[in-house]
């Protein structure tokens, strides 16, 4: 598909999008003016469709940023469900903080100021479970969350993945990229190479938007 056809398709779903609330689309706004990296529209699609055909109990967000995706899936959420979400970047979650003051009415979201390594093993510890797992943070650590991820998932549970082609250089030669960029590329592979070969999840990847991964636990 041509890149035209493809932002005429983008128009053409526009309209038939529920519109967000105002302040997710200033926060949205914000995000972009300010260079914050923050989920797409098609990727907040899927997530809402999860949450509402899925209804979980407790949601866990590896990435808060400032907290656009944890708002949004909060509004697609009924009351009782409890999101948790793991921010380590002091500049991030101090912004995060102010918005769940403001609009996280229900005081669903759980905002935990940490790196999510030492969250998934505190987690674990204690035996948690989620219904919906949205993984959204440094790629390159996707291999070490994914065992830890899949054991805090609950049997029927899903896995969202974001970013799966990381801005789509993960399909160039490793001859054309940076050393940097090569690890980080090495590491989506071989997390997608662990999805497939993983006994407890089926895995789907859909090469929308910068790719997304969505993994069931089966039963
Ligand atoms: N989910 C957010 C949204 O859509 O609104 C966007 C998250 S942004 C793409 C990724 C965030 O993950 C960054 O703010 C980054 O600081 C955070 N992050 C990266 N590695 C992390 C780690 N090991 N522990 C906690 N947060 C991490």
């Amino acid at each position: 598909m041509t890149q035209e056809m493809s932002e005429r398709i983008d128009v053409f779903l526009e309209n038939y999008r529920e519109p967000l609330p105002e302040y997710l689309s200033d926060m949205k706004k914000y995000a972009f003016e300010n260079h914050i990296p923050i989920m797409s529209d098609f990727t907040a699609d899927i997530l809402k469709y999860i949450i509402k055909t899925t209804s979980p109990q407790k949601i866990l967000e590896i990435g808060t940023a400032i907290g656009y995706s944890a708002l949004f899936m909060s509004e697609a959420s009924n009351n009782n469900t409890k999101i948790t979400t793991v921010e380590l970047m002091e500049k991030r979650y101090v912004i995060a903080e102010e918005y769940f003051k403001k609009f996280d009415n229900d005081s669903s979201i759980l905002l935990i100021k940490s790196d999510a390594m030492e969250v998934i093993n505190e987690l674990l510890e204690k035996d948690e479970k989620f219904g919906v797992i949205f993984l959204d943070a440094a790629k390159g650590q996707y291999p070490s969350f994914l065992p830890g991820l899949i054991s805090l998932l609950e049997k029927g549970g899903v896995l969202v993945t974001d970013n799966i082609f990381h801005n789509g250089a993960v399909l160039d030669s490793r001859y054309a990229v940076s050393q940097r960029d090569r690890t980080i590329h090495d590491r989506i592979r071989q997390y997608l190479e662990m999805l497939k070969n993983n006994d407890e999840t089926e895995t789907i990847t859909l090469p929308i938007d910068d790719g997304i991964a969505i993994t069931k636990k089966v039963d």
